[in-house]
Order: C-alpha cells, then structure tokens, then sequence
C-alpha cells in the first residue's frame, strides 16, 4: 500500500496543492486574524446573491468535476506529513437534523492544528455507509468534521466505522439525537467533546477532495484518519432509524496523489 510506485515522482508538486499554508500562517499577526475573520464573515453575507447566478455553473462540479469527494483510498504514497494536535473542548451539544444527517455544531473553540495552520471546528455529522473506503473496503458509517482555517480553506477529518464493539461516545450522544423536522437547539446540561471519537492512532491519510453534496466545491482538504473505529450493530441500527443512506458513491481519483503520513 505504501510503495511509491512510478507515480511517486509527481507527487511533491502536487502535494504543494495539499501542504499547510506554514509561511502565510507564521506571518499572520493575531490582529491579522481578526481582520481575516471579520473579512469571511462579510464576504460570506456578499456571496449569498452571487449564489444564485452562479448555481448551475457550481451544480456542473457534481457531475464534471475532476477532484470530487468521497474516493477509494488506493495506492497511497507514504509521506512525512505533518502531525495532527488536536485542540478540541467540551461545548455544550447543539444539534439539527436537516432531513439528510444529523449534525452537532460548535463553536469556535475546538481546533485542529496540521503543521502550522489551525483549523477551526465547525460542525460534524453522519454519512451511512461512510463515504471514503480504504483499499475497497466500504465502511458501515463514516463521520465528517468539519472545519474551516482563518483565510477559509475547509478541511473535512474523516472518521471510518466497522461493526463490532459499542462505541462510548456514539452511546453519549444517541438518546439526544433529535428527528427529522426539529429546529436546531442545544440540550440541557449537556456537552459534546469531539476529541472523545478521535482514534488512538493519529496516522493519516490526505487529499484534495470537494463537498459531497451540490455544490460539491472543489479545494477541501479531506484528512482521512487511518485507524478505522467500531460501533455496535445495535448502534447502528438506532442510526439507521434516525439518517437515511446518505453517502455519496465514490468519485473517479483522476490522477490525483493520495498521500499517507509515516
Ligand atoms: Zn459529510
């Protein structure tokens, strides 16, 4: 899996596509990323008419885009990648079901550090079956962590989950999931820490990927995390009576490097 192969030598130009913005993130000053933010947040309230005109130009990625999510994770090449810290933290558990998955949103204070950019921790959700497959294997379901870096480049963690042992922290979180059709709201004296799903191995794969789902944009960073997790099959069952299947199949790689950290 991890031989190089004869594509290995095109990798590090591409993987310059991939790799952490480290010199842009060392020179920004903390009032710099103020400045950064307050600029997303406005250009996020200018982009919501450009949406409109251009919807099917975007919607036409779903379809023709060359760099789509998820994959089948083949042919790896091994790299000395950067390691992930992860900076998450209790938050009080604030969840929606949009009809398609369920999703637990977060504040801006869990962070995830890869070389020297940070990036924030959005939201994370679920997908049946799990979306990205590891050498053709397709996981019973998959977990999205979400997150955005200071100058907005999304970066999607990805967790894989086999059938087999209960899993703690999808125990904790299971009789708060709310159905279809609810508001969005938080739950009572009750907190969610998305470094309790975390696997103890931290090793990874990375690729340039997009959303799953229209407009699938392309330019997110998608880190799958290597070491797959278990849920039970009466876990999963509960799961499936709340979400509908909702991954996406897996897109064509086109030529595009995968690469696995040491
Ligand atoms: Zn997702």
């Amino acid at each position: 899996m991890s031989d190089p192969g004869p594509a290995a030598t095109a990798a590090p130009k591409a993987w310059t596509s991939v790799l952490p913005r480290g010199q842009a993130g060392r020179a920004l000053g903390l009032h710099a990323i103020r400045a950064l933010l307050a600029a997303c947040v406005l250009a996020g309230v200018g982009a919501q008419g450009a949406q409109g005109a251009q919807g099917a130009a975007r919607a036409g990625l779903c379809e023709q885009g060359l760099r789509q999510s998820p994959i089948d994770i083949v042919a790896p090449l091994r790299r000395p990648l950067p390691s992930l810290q992860f900076d998450y933290h209790a938050a009080p558990l604030r969840l929606v079901h949009d009809g398609h998955t369920v999703r637990v949103r977060f504040a801006n204070r869990s962070q995830l550090v890869v070389g020297r950019q940070r990036y924030t921790l959005q939201q994370f959700h679920f997908h049946l079956p799990g979306g990205d497959r590891i050498a053709g294997e397709e996981f019973a379901m998959g977990m999205h962590f979400t997150h955005k870096s200071p100058s907005g480049q999304l970066m999607t963690l990805v967790l894989l989950f086999r059938v087999g042992q209960e899993n703690p922290a999808l125990a904790a979180l299971l009789p708060h999931l709310s159905a279809p059709g609810q508001p969005e709201h938080t739950v009572a004296h009750q907190t969610v820490d998305a470094a309790a799903w975390l696997p103890a191995q931290r090793g990874y794969y990375v690729y340039d990927g997009s959303l799953t789902g229209p407009p699938c944009t392309e330019g997110v960073r998608w880190l799958v995390m290597k070491q797959p997790l278990q849920l039970s099959a009466a876990q999963l069952a509960l799961l499936k009576s709340l979400i509908p299947a909702n991954a996406r199949p897996v897109q064509p790689l086109n030529g595009r490097p995968i690469l696995e950290s040491e």
